[in-house]
């Protein structure tokens, strides 16, 4: 098993972006794994070639560690969540603060998956973008969720698999401060340009902060990140 490989958990949003920046600084090989699950929108999944290629050509070192693609069908999950994100439905907040986009244990679906697969492939890094500080209340991003999954799945496959969450502490604006300080500006245009946030998929509005409804839960989380980490740098 390779030390230094790693696999990402990559959907195209911003966070995961980020991610695989993060992975590509510092691992010499980086596989990339999404999910198809019968999203309502699949614009994200759209977005993560753009993504994929816009890094590889930034710098030569990441077009050298950037390794296969994977794209799981997970159709499962969406036929077992009565969920906004699965439905033609209206994001609402239920009386627990959970959005109803909400499909419980997704988080753990996905790196019960990815861990197979790195299983398969040798890598022995799994990285994934879920974070504590804003998160929008899931459980299944919790440090202690992600810490409590290492070890259930290094038990359940003998493997030594760090689950590594590079995100888990910092907020929307220190997450574009972490893809300034991995690839400067270009990096930081290329998120913005490429990646893809919104819940409700819309990308007919280029805002300072990329596309997106504008008004959704995500959009609002990305949207205050951006102005938050551009006031922070004009200090
Ligand atoms: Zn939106």
């Amino acid at each position: 098993m390779a030390e230094a490989s790693a696999l990402v958990l990559f959907s195209g949003g911003q966070d995961s972006a980020t991610c695989l920046a993060w992975a590509l600084d510092r691992f010499s090989r980086v596989e990339t794994i999404g999910f198809d699950y019968g999203q309502r929108h699949i614009v994200e999944l759209q977005c993560r070639d753009a993504l994929r290629k816009g890094m590889a050509a930034l710098k030569p070192l990441w077009a050298e560690r950037l390794g296969e693609d994977h794209s799981l069908p997970l159709a499962a999950l969406g036929a077992i969540s009565d969920t906004a994100m699965t439905r033609e439905v209206e994001i609402t907040f239920g009386v627990e603060g959970l959005p109803n986009t909400f499909v419980p244990g997704r988080n753990l679906i996905f790196l019960t998956f990815a861990a197979a697969l790195a299983y398969r492939r040798g890598i022995r890094h799994i990285v994934t973008g879920v974070c504590e500080t804003d998160y929008s209340g899931y459980p299944d991003c919790r440090d202690d969720t992600m810490k409590a999954l290492q070890v259930a799945l290094n038990l359940g496959m003998d493997r030594r698999f760090v689950v590594e969450t590079p995100l888990m502490w910092r907020d929307k604006a220190a997450t574009w401060a972490l893809a300034e300080e991995l690839g400067g500006e270009p990096l930081v245009s290329l998120i913005l340009e490429a990646s893809h946030t919104c819940y409700l998929g819309a990308r007919d509005k280029r805002h300072a902060w990329g596309y997106g409804c504008g008004q959704c839960p995500a959009c609002e989380l990305r949207a205050n990140g951006f102005v938050r980490y551009q006031e922070v740098r004009q200090r």
